[in-house]
């Protein structure tokens, strides 16, 4: 399948994904943990792409599409796919499209974690990844099981800078203006599939696997 997981910062796309990937053997694209690596590295593109990243805004265009662009190219992407935080803007989804259309393939399901901005500071503000992996924790609704530590690897976790309750704002304003057109673009092609992503994890789990199957 060709997947596509549109929803706010602390929707919970990343806890659901790896349980799409573990399901359906799909090759698993987060912009977001791709830029970072980027940032971390101080490659060429994490250096242009920092200063937005830190203020809660969106990279351009033109940055991440060529970065998806490539990461589409491996082999385990050939047959199917979930972009995490990837289509973020009208024309990224146009460039995907367009992308797709070369190949004669398109996207098939567009799973939108729906849920109010009230519930997500909570969420944003205790929350623990393993840089590595990508995996996150929550010091309320998901604890590692040792304070600080990654379960599978024992390595530490981070709390990333950009998840705070200020740039979190940033971040939201961002999503409301320049994202949920993206929803309205594929809502148009009668491709979403709308989650209740307030409820705990296990339902919303479930919601998806209903969706997919
Ligand atoms: P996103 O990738 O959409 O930004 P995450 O999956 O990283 O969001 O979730 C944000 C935080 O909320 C994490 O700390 C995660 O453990 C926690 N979380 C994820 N899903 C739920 C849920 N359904 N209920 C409560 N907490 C959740
Ligand atoms: P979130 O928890 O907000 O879903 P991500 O890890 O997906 O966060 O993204 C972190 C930051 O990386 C964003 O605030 C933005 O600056 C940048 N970013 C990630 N994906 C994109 C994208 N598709 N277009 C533009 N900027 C992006
Ligand atoms: P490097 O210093 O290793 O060239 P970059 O910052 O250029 O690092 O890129 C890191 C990764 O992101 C590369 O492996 C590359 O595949 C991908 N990438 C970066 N920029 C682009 C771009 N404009 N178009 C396509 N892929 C890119």
């Amino acid at each position: 399948k060709r997947l596509i997981l549109i929803g706010p910062p602390g929707s919970g796309k990343g806890t659901q994904s790896p349980l799409i990937k573990d399901e359906y053997c799909l090759c698993h694209l987060a912009t977001g943990d791709m830029l970072r690596a980027a940032v971390a590295a101080k490659t060429p593109l994490g250096v242009k792409a920092k200063e937005a990243m830190d203020k809660g805004e969106l990279v351009s265009d033109d940055l991440v599409v060529g970065i998806i662009d490539e990461a589409m190219k491996k082999p385990s992407c050939q047959k199917g796919f979930i972009l995490d935080g990837f289509p973020r803007t009208v024309v990224q989804a146009q460039k995907l499209d367009e992308m797709l259309e070369k190949k004669g393939t398109k996207v098939d399901k567009v799973l939108n974690f729906a849920i109010d901005d009230a519930i997500l500071e909570e969420r944003i503000t205790g929350r623990w990844i393993h840089p590595s992996s990508g995996r996150s924790y929550h010091t309320k609704f998901a604890p590692p099981k040792a304070p600080g530590v990654d379960d599978v690897t024992g390595e530490p976790l981070i709390q990333r800078k950009d998840d705070t309750a200020e740039v979190l704002n940033s971040r939201l304003e961002a999503f409301h203006r320049q994202t949920e057109p993206v929803i309205d673009y594929y809502s148009k092609k009668g491709i979403v599939a709308n989650l209740h992503a307030e409820k705990p994890p296990k339902e919303v789990t479930a919601e998806v696997q209903k969706v997919l199957s």
